[in-house]
């Protein structure tokens, strides 16, 4: 039966931060509709305001924390009667968010959120968080020396990490493109992240469950299978039965109705050589990889706790650049993390003008608290940090725009996925190579239908983004 829309709560959510809060939001918001709430309220005409938060790093916080405050405002002015924080920033800050922003109602963990409706419906004041984040964050600061203490630390919590499904979602991207999260958490040991201790410890989702989900997907529309995690590399090897990436990406090859599946998240260490040979040889698995790196130079990966060398991740890239036929690879790198020399930023600059990577982002690092980097020493100045993520960010423009250009000389065909129409008669679209909401997209001067991938022959560039004019569709 559909809500009535003018007895049923309307509801707000505001979803910040990545793909992984994005499907949190999703589920959310079907758990809202299916509960009689009416889902998709504008935040000035809504009785309830769900803000979903990222508190991944400091700045996220600070943007949580401003569309809060602007939450608490409608509340104030008597539009909205009820403010409910959810998400990663109720995770850091536990039950201290009441005191810090007077006037919110309900807080609701990232690991509590199928709580949402009884958060959004209730009356009192509704908190369902994870206690645990204040242990979490006192033994990560004592990893070095306690590593064995965190492991046990994990164990002992582990009931209160369950696996979440994640079928069911009132979707907010265009029908034909998902995210399809195939594990929750993060055990790696990176010095400079808060998510192990925000999401909890690594865990696998099962295959039938993936698959199932991916099924719903693509009868929901979706042709494009976004596949993510905190470390997608990760997936299986806490799982019973052998399983791994490789073997759960051949599975999701063999489902019809997707037409390309595209790897987000790999983590470089476990990138082995069954899932290059899985990304060459797969149909629908596209050649794009998005690998985080984070740095090149050996002193500051050990620093990061990356668990990494240079010299694996170069063998590591030239094997997939080697083995998999037109492969596109997408990275992020941190600047001016505790102790980053001259000499170790102008190696990564360095090595970033020789790789030339098809996309590239740079980010000034963060000291978050209870997190060991935080207290490292040879903390680099804010000015020289953004100097650094410019001067990376302008090498990595002149190689983009510089392959654009190649592409349009040359009159490169390609597969375009048309993602939106302007209204002129124009598209919107993007190629195999540019993933949704963080690469460039490409332009088509004439209309086609939504969710159809076409092809293209490249005649132009417009900085990161790309323009085409159709071909023999
Ligand atoms: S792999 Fe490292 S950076 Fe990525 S979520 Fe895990 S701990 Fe954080």
């Amino acid at each position: 039966m559909e809500p009535d829309p003018e007895k049923s709560l309307r509801v707000a959510l505001v979803s910040l931060g990545c793909s992984k809060n994005l499907i949190d939001s999703e589920r959310m918001l079907a758990m809202l509709a299916e509960g009689g709430c009416v889902v998709g309220a504008p935040m000035d005409e809504a009785d309830v305001i769900v803000i979903n938060t990222c508190g991944f790093v400091e700045a996220a916080r600070a943007e949580s924390m401003d569309v809060l405050a602007e939450a608490l405002e409608y509340k104030r002015r008597g539009s909205a009667k009820r403010v409910v924080v959810a998400g990663c920033v109720v995770n850091r800050d536990g039950t201290s968010l009441y005191e810090q922003a007077e006037g919110i109602d309900a807080i609701v963990g990232v690991n509590n959120r199928s709580e949402i409706l009884a958060a959004v419906t209730g009356n009192a004041r509704f908190t369902r968080c994870d206690d645990i984040s204040e242990n979490f964050k006192s033994q990560i600061s004592n990893f070095k020396s306690d590593t064995d203490g965190l492991k046990s630390q994990i164990s002992n919590f582990k009931f209160k990490f369950k696996i979440h499904s994640d079928a069911g979602r009132f979707r907010l991207t265009p029908r034909h493109t998902a995210y399809l999260r195939i594990s929750e958490g993060c055990s790696q040991k990176c010095t400079f992240c808060t998510i192990p201790s925000i999401r909890g410890p690594f865990r696998s989702k099962s295959p039938d469950l993936i698959l199932d989900e991916a099924r719903e997907l693509i009868a929901d529309g979706a042709i494009e299978l976004n596949i993510i995690a905190q470390d997608t590399t990760g997936y299986g090897r806490d799982l019973p039965g052998g399983w791994n990436l490789a073997r759960l990406l051949r599975q999701l090859d063999s489902l019809d109705g997707a037409r390309w599946i595209r790897l987000m998240y790999a983590y470089p260490r476990r990138f082995d050589d069954e899932l290059i040979d899985t990304i060459a040889e797969c149909e629908r698995l596209i050649p794009y990889v998005d690998i985080p790196l984070q740095h090149i130079s050996d002193g500051v990966l050990k620093r990061m706790g990356r668990q990494t060398t240079r010299s694996e991740i170069e063998t590591l890239l030239d094997k997939m650049r080697s083995r998999i036929a037109r492969i596109a690879i997408r990275t992020t790198f941190i600047v001016g993390f505790p102790g980053e020399s001259d000499g170790e930023f102008a190696e990564l600059l360095d090595f970033v003008e020789k790789f030339r990577f098809d996309a590239m982002g740079a980010f000034e690092y963060s000291p978050e608290g209870g997190t060991p980097a935080a207290m490292l020493d040879g903390a680099v100045s804010d000015e020289v940090k953004a100097r650094r993520a410019e001067r990376l960010m302008l090498a990595q423009q002149k190689i983009v725009f510089d392959a654009n250009a190649a592409k349009a000389a040359a009159g490169e065909r390609v597969q375009v996925l048309i993602d939106a129409t302007d209204g002129e008669g124009r598209c919107v679209g993007r190629t195999f190579a540019q993933a949704p909401e963080i690469d460039g997209v490409c332009y088509l001067a004439e209309p086609g239908p939504i969710g159809s991938i076409v092809s293209a022959k490249i005649v132009g560039f417009d900085n990161y983004d790309l323009i085409a004019g159709m071909i023999d569709n």
